[in-house]
């Protein structure tokens, strides 16, 4: 099989022909039918995680079928799955015990510390891997597992909120905007100051305002979602976000946070992360997505182009999310 393998920090991938991995135990070998483009994916690349075990094939937004299983596993050959980020978990620590499995500090990712779906092939434990609707496209649906999904977590966190800021117009804000609003919040969008075609993106999709990241909120919000890594949108943000209300960030990386007057925080404000997800978050959130009315707006790429995706990604030229289809 075909795979396109990270093989030392801040090098472009590189295509291996490999044997089709072999799934035993609990294990489903999937062939891919489409791989999501997800910024870990340039980190993963780029060496910006601890302790990338290289060589690794990233991609950890998959969709695929099941062509063989082990003896063990919970799902069937022939099966439509999707695989996400979450690839292990000890079963036994606090977090595990806690339904904190995102947390969990053994806690294994695909694409990350597993082979993940940039190939033809890709082995998982089914026992993290979500049964798909047969109906879902594959293209549409792989940005989902990743972009979807921490978006999904990220709006959770945020409470009880009516009127949402974005900040960061990407593959993630661009379908969290879309659950946001079939929930009947609103949503104030927030992109790179002068970014017109994020912000008429945004409008089309249907977000109250669209602006620059630089522009003070037309009114106050009662939750900002970060999903770009600027550090400095943290400070920004607390600016714009009401007494009580809280600032999710959704990404695994972000630059330093700049320092702000303690005031900026006073009035119960909350800053926090979104750290992975759980199994129950992607069989929530799949539920959600078999209603239909999630239509990520994507950019495919052949298999073989994995590395002009994520230049593509790295240069800010993807509206919505790029997705590596395999034929
Ligand atoms: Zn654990
Ligand atoms: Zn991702």
């Amino acid at each position: 099989m075909k795979a396109w393998v990270c093989t030392s920090p801040g090098q472009d991938l590189v295509e291996e022909t490999r044997p089709r991995p072999t799934a035993n135990g609990t294990d489903v070998l999937i062939r891919v039918e489409a791989c999501g483009v997800c910024r870990t994916d340039l980190h993963v690349r780029d060496g910006e995680l601890p302790d990338v075990p290289y060589p690794i094939v990233p991609g950890h937004q998959v969709v695929g079928k099941v062509v063989s299983a082990g003896a063990d596993s919970p799902i069937p050959v022939g099966e439509r799955v999707g695989v996400a980020w979450l690839g292990w978990t000890c079963g036994e620590c606090t977090y595990c015990a806690n339904d904190q499995e995102n947390l969990c500090d053994a806690a294994r990712f695909h694409g990350y510390h597993i082979d993940g779906g940039y190939a033809e092939y890709m082995r998982a434990d089914a026992r993290y891997c979500f049964v798909l609707d047969e109906r879902l496209p594959a293209a549409t649906t792989a940005p989902l597992l990743c972009a979807g999904l921490i978006g999904f977590r990220s709006l959770r966190l945020a409470g009880d909120a009516r009127r949402i800021g974005l900040y960061g117009f990407g593959s993630a804000a661009h379908i969290v905007t879309q659950v946001a609003l079939h929930a009947g919040q609103e949503v104030y969008a927030f992109t790179s100051p002068g970014d017109d075609q994020a912000q008429r993106f945004a409008r089309e999709l249907g977000a109250t305002w669209a602006g620059g990241s630089d522009e003070p909120a037309p009114g106050e919000l009662d939750a900002a979602l970060i999903f770009a890594p600027v550090g400095s949108l943290v400070p920004k943000a607390l600016k714009d976000v009401r007494k009580g209300g809280s600032i999710v960030c959704g990404g695994i990386h972000m630059s330093d946070i700049p320092s702000f007057p303690y005031a900026d925080l006073w009035g119960e404000r909350v800053i926090r992360s979104v750290a992975n997800l759980t199994r129950q978050d992607g069989h929530d959130f799949m539920a959600l997505a078999a209603e239909g009315f999630l239509a990520p707006q994507i950019t495919t790429y052949p298999l073989g182009d994995a590395n002009r995706a994520l230049h593509d990604l790295q240069d800010g030229n993807v509206t919505g999310s790029a997705v590596l289809v395999v034929d």
